[in-house]
């Protein structure tokens, strides 16, 4: 299967991703991982773009589209994938159609408050990737990673200014892609909200996919 997961900042991308990943045998990709990894080991990659993820705005498609042809051309990916916040912007999706056939785009649909909510109490573990969040999701133990243990961190991206500027760049770039991808029928909605458990988000996303 090969699916992009597609939705604003905070629409439980990476969450569902995370589940369907095994659930469909196929690796999750995550644009924002594979440059939040270059940033935590200052690779070349990860110096050119560690302020432009800090600001919220959107690294060059050129830098992005190479990463990411690399990382689809990898043994692991001949089967499949889900790429997790790729493409962000139509240059990026006409960029992919030269690489790849797409089965399903997942369109996560969610209202601007409830994103706000969830970017805003959003926590993840360094080195593990995992998500959680304060209210909706909490780990075991405040603050720790429930199986590493880690103290659990707060992206400089997910404070107040970074994820208005976010939505913004969202609205502007990322969104054209829905009529995009509907145009090719490969749109496959998804209403999510808070009062959804991860687990029922999940149900809808495997029936829309199946
Ligand atoms: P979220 O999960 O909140 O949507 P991501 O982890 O996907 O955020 O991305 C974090 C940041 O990484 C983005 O704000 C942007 O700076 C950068 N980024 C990730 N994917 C892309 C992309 N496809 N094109 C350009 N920049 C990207
Ligand atoms: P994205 O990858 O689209 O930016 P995440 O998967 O990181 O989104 O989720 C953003 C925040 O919302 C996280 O703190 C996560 O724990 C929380 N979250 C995810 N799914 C749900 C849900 N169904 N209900 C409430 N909160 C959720």
């Amino acid at each position: 299967m090969k699916a992009v997961f597609l939705g604003p900042p905070g629409a439980g991308k990476g969450t569902v991703a995370a589940q369907a990943k095994d659930y469909f045998k196929v690796p999750h990709i995550s644009t924002g991982d594979l440059f939040r990894y270059n940033i935590k080991n200052e690779t070349e990659l990860g110096k050119q773009v560690k302020s432009i993820l800090a600001s919220g705005g959107l690294v060059p498609d050129s830098v992005t589209i190479a990463m990411v042809k690399e990382r689809i051309a990898e043994p692991d990916c001949k089967d499949g994938f889900i790429l997790d916040g790729f493409p962000r912007t139509i240059p990026q999706a006409e960029a992919l159609e030269e690489m790849t056939e797409l089965d399903h785009v997942l369109n996560l649909v969610i209202s601007n408050e409830e994103v706000v909510q969830r970017l805003s109490g959003r926590r993840m573990c360094p080195s593990t990737g995992r998500i959680y969040h304060v209210l909706f999701n909490p780990p075991k133990v405040e603050g720790k990673d429930d199986e590493t243990g880690e103290d659990l961190i707060q992206r400089d991206d997910d404070k107040e200014e970074a994820i208005k500027h976010r939505l913004e760049v969202y609205n502007a770039q990322t969104e054209p892609l829905i009529d995009f991808y509907r145009k090719k029928n490969l749109i496959r909605d998804v209403k999510t909200s808070n009062n959804m458990k991860p687990d029922e988000v999940f149900a809808c996303v495997v029936k829309a996919l199946s």
